[in-house]
């Protein structure tokens, strides 16, 4: 029997996998394990997934994520390689960009077990990014490259990989999407927040959060656009400690504005399907927003994910207002682009990954 071992830690990564074992289950004969690294750990970052998404208990957990980035990607590379060690897959699986990708990614690579990368091919050329440190690495150890968009091809082209090693998947992230539509459709959560007309919002990354400057703009963004519709805003823990170190939680205090938790992925996609227009810095939300049709502003620089604009409903924004604002009243009087689904959008990019990585194994 061959053996795949899916290796996650985040957030992201979980709403990248929940449909592969659905697949996998029409190969008896492939063993397919899943390996969490704990790199996210508490309720609103990662057990409400495994309990709303049905994905089933891992059968290895790590429990890795105190300390610094390198703490962590060094403590995942000791107890993985142990891991490999004693029980050799056949193909290890890791999706996205996390630190616990590049070192799964690693550690298999040097014990001569083949990767395959979930998601692969994505570039920002932005190296102030670790997530863009993370892809590069993770794609320079990668055997089988599982590609989102026609970006990701190029790239990896570019870069030299041979094209019989690309497998344009689409994206699994939006079968995660496709699969919950129908319960999705019933959340209750515009009623139980009193939501009628609101933007969303969700910020995390370094550059916008842990600067005092910038985040003390966005608050004041914030407080802007709450002038003109409700303003729902699920805070990553990241982002909540630093509101509470720079002292901007009483900036945000309006009826117009609701700080939440991090909301969970059903409740989520119900807000992004009904807002206005989300605002945000996170990678798989502009893929969620262009999937669904929902305008959506990216504050940052550049995207890894550049179909969300050619084809999408995604723009690209800086961190300020008059931008924000010229982008918000397109939407409003409906001349905002209205944007088209990209290839293999369609909730079967599992499969098609599922059997593409039998194959491997197998041949
Ligand atoms: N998400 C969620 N609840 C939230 C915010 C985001 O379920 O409160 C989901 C979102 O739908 C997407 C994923 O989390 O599927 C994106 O994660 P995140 O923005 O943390 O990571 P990134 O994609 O930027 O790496």
């Amino acid at each position: 029997m061959k053996r795949i071992l899916t290796c996650v830690g985040t957030r992201p990564n979980l709403i990248k996998i929940t449909q592969l074992d659905k697949w996998f289950a029409a190969y008896p004969h492939i063993q397919h394990s899943l390996l969490h690294t704990g790199q996210h750990y508490d309720d609103k970052m990662n057990d409400v997934f495994f309990r709303e998404l049905g994905i089933r208990k891992p059968d290895v957990f790590l429990n890795i994520n105190q300390g610094t980035q390198v703490n962590v990607i060094s403590a995942i590379m000791n107890e993985f390689e142990k891991h490999i060690l004693a029980n050799r897959p056949d193909l290890v699986m890791v999706p996205g960009d996390v630190n616990s990708s590049f070192a799964c990614a690693f550690v298999a690579q040097r014990h001569g077990i083949p990767v395959a990368h979930i998601e692969s091919g994505l570039r920002s050329f932005d190296m102030t990014m670790p997530e863009e440190a993370n892809r590069i690495l993770v794609d320079a150890l990668t055997d089988l490259f599982f590609i989102t968009e026609e970006s990701g091809r190029v790239n990896l082209l570019n870069e030299g990989k041979s094209e019989n090693k690309l497998v344009f998947t689409g994206n699994t992230m939006i079968d995660s999407l496709v699969a919950f539509l129908p319960v999705i459709e019933n959340a209750e959560i515009r009623n139980k927040l009193n939501l009628k007309d609101y933007y969303l919002l969700t910020f995390h990354r370094p550059v916008n959060v842990d600067d005092a400057s910038n985040l003390t703009k966005l608050a004041e963004i914030i407080c802007e656009i709450s002038q003109t519709k409700q303003v729902v805003f699920p805070v990553h823990p990241r982002t909540r400690n630093r509101l509470k170190e720079f002292g901007l939680n009483e900036k945000l205090q309006s009826p117009n504005i609701i700080l939440t938790e991090p909301i969970g992925y059903i409740d989520f996609i119900h807000l992004v399907k009904y807002a206005s227009a989300v605002i945000t810095d996170s990678g798989g939300v502009q893929e969620e927003t262009t999937y669904m049709g929902v305008p959506c502003i990216t504050i940052r620089p550049n995207t890894e994910r550049p179909v969300t604009i050619t084809e999408g409903t995604n723009t690209l924004a800086k961190l300020e207002l008059p931008v924000i604002f010229e982008l918000l009243q397109q939407m409003q009087n409906g001349t905002y682009k209205k944007g088209a689904v990209p290839k293999y959008w369609d909730g079967m990019a599992s499969k098609r990954l599922v059997d593409a990585a039998v194959q491997f194994v197998t041949s």
